[in-house]
Parts: structure tokens; sequence; C-alpha cells
């Protein structure tokens, strides 16, 4: 059971950037400094549950390479809008966001994680409890133990849901173009967390899907140098601050190579 009142306080916008499906991702690319997220579910690590659930958006078993994790079972991405530490989420010029009430999907959902099955839905939103907005005095019965009850969040939640699976297509497609010199550290991070790689990576099969043509793309690589150059400025070279600031590195790096 969960009672939800969302006031628009901006809280868990302060704690960084949302996911968001590729289709935002293009839409939003002047504003979202933008990675990939990969989730790999294995079995005998994650419960068997979520790994249901996840082959329902159709990945199938994958080995991984020799001598790192023998059995993958499934490789879930999506677009995280990527910030270091500290920082709020880029749309939140003022409160409430600037985007609202055409935010991201992933926010209009929320507490509700559009990749998650309904059963599960008890483990996702507990993080909201921070923000003191689940169980809030005020709040409507949104979700009844098993199933979301409230007809806005539900549809919310369906809509991420199937744009989610869409865009799995790309990411499988994607999965055997990850990169040798980086792959063995996904995989390992990937069972327990997720680990991040530059959206430009993604370029060639962004392409090939022939979903964005030439114009788009390029308006996406300017874009991305441009916020990625101005958040690296804003994080001291020294001392290194773990993999978002490696991360930040490596996609200026992969992203100045497209242009
Ligand atoms: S979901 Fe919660 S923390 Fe986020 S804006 Fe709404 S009330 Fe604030
Ligand atoms: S897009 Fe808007 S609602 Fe979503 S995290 Fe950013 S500021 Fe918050």
């Amino acid at each position: 059971m969960l009672k939800f009142e969302c006031t628009l306080c901006g809280k868990c916008c302060d704690a960084g950037g949302p996911e968001v499906t590729i289709e935002e991702a293009m839409r939003f690319a002047d504003l979202f400094p933008l990675s990939v997220r990969i989730v790999a579910a294995r079995k005998g690590k994650n419960p068997d549950e979520l790994i249901k659930h996840v082959k329902t958006f159709g990945h199938r078993l994958r080995a991984g390479p020799p001598g790192v994790t023998p059995y993958i079972y499934h490789v879930y991405g999506t677009i995280m809008v990527t910030v270091p530490e500290g920082l709020a989420c880029p749309a939140l010029k003022d409160k409430p966001c600037s985007l609202h009430p055409d935010k991201p999907l992933a926010c209009s959902t929320a507490p509700f994680a559009g990749g998650v099955p309904q059963r599960l839905q008890q483990a996702a939103y507990k993080r909201w409890a921070d923000w003191e907005c689940i169980d809030h005095k005020d709040g409507e019965m949104i979700f009844d133990g098993k199933k979301i009850t409230n007809t806005g969040y539900l549809r919310h939640y369906k809509q991420t849901y199937n744009a989610i699976k869409l865009d799995q297509k790309l990411f499988a497609a994607f999965w055997p173009q990850i990169p040798k010199d980086v792959l063995p550290d996904i995989l390992e991070m990937a069972t327990t967390q997720h680990s991040l790689l530059p959206f430009a990576e993604m370029l060639p099969i962004l392409r090939d899907s022939g979903r964005y043509d030439d114009v788009t793309l390029k308006r996406l690589i300017t874009s991305q140098n441009r916020l990625l150059e101005g958040l690296a400025q804003k994080v001291p070279d020294e001392p290194v601050r773990g993999p978002i600031h490696w991360h930040m590195q490596l996609a200026l790096k992969r992203w100045q190579a497209q242009l």
C-alpha cells in the first residue's frame, strides 16, 4: 500500500538527472548530458523474478568474455542524464521543473519505475522515503501492494514500459558493439550495480537504425560536446572524482572524435 503526494518540491531533482528514453534523449540533447546505463542480470545473482521480467524485454542468454563472467542472462539498457555528484538535474533551473508538465516519462511515472514489474514496485519506490513524499499524510492511495491503482500513474507506467521495450531493440544491437577495453569491467560491475558508457558509443547503432538523419545526429554530437565541456570545467582535475569524472573524460574524447 502506498500513499503518495508530489508537491513538485524538486528534492528528487536535486539528486541528479533522470533516466530517459532514446527518443527523449534526442529531444533533450541540448539540455542533458547523456550516458548509456547497462544492467546485466545473471541467474544465481539476481532474483529469478527480476530475470524473468527483464527477459520479457526480448534479450537472450549471452555469454561473457572468458575469465570474467560466464553467463549473463540479460543486458538491459537505458539512457541516464549524467551529472557529477552534488549537481542537480539540468532541467531544474527553477522549481518546479522547467520541463513540467512535458518532462521525461520516468519523472511523470515516479515514484514508480517503468522498468520494474508492478508487483516489485515496493522495492523501487522506497528510495522516495528520503524525500518524504511517500506515505505523505495528504497523499492519495496509488498502489495496493501488487498493482498501481491510480489511473494516471498506471498510464504513465505503461507508456514508460512500452518505450523501454521499444528501446531494447537498439540496446540489443549495441551490446555486441561495446568496446572490448571496457566490457569486462561493465560485466563485473553490472551484476550488482549499473555501469555507464558515453552515449557517443551508440552513434553507429542510431545511424543504422534509420530512425535519425545525419543532421539530427550531428546536432546531438555538437550539443553533447558543449555540455560535457561545460561540466568538465566544473569538476576539478585533481583529485580525480571517481567513475563519473572518468566517464566524462571518456565521453568528451569519444564525442570529439565524431566531429
Ligand atoms: S516526487 Fe517527491 S521529492 Fe520529487 S518533486 Fe515530488 S514531492 Fe518532491
Ligand atoms: S527533468 Fe524535471 S522532473 Fe525530471 S529530474 Fe529533471 S528537473 Fe526533475
